[in-house]
């Protein structure tokens, strides 16, 4: 489900990382998108991820937070398979490959999943299938 506004967890989440309005958040079975925010396809792609991950699970999605949270290896894991199913869904659908991918590593090394990694590792492991 879709809902516009941000989730009741957020304070915290800001805590940790730079969140703007632009910012999508899952939690649960849940993708929140500000209003006038714009999700496109490939994006809910990547989402539907998380809800995957989180087991449609606002419960176990908060566990999945604190985990999100408190550990680099674990954000690595579930941040990288949602973007390469997003990556996929790229090539699947005929996007401009290129441009897709250096705008998702960029995302991916950026201090909004708290720098876990560099720009030229993010464009290789997100290839990697
Ligand atoms: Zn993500």
């Amino acid at each position: 489900m879709i809902k516009h506004c941000k989730p009741i967890i957020t304070p915290i989440l800001k805590l940790f990382f730079p969140i703007r309005k632009e910012t999508i958040i899952t939690w649960g079975d849940t993708i929140y998108v500000e209003k006038g925010v714009i999700m496109k396809e490939d994006v809910r792609q990547h989402e539907l991820v998380h809800i995957k991950q989180q087991k449609s699970s606002k419960w176990y999605g908060l566990w999945f937070m604190i985990r999100f949270i408190t550990s680099k290896m674990f954000r690595t894991e579930v941040e990288l398979e949602a973007f390469k199913a997003q990556y996929k869904y790229i090539c699947d659908n005929g996007y401009d490959k290129k441009f897709h991918l250096e705008i998702m590593a960029n995302e991916l090394s950026s201090e909004l999943y708290g720098s876990m990694m560099s720009y030229g590792g993010a464009i290789k492991l997100i290839k990697k299938q």
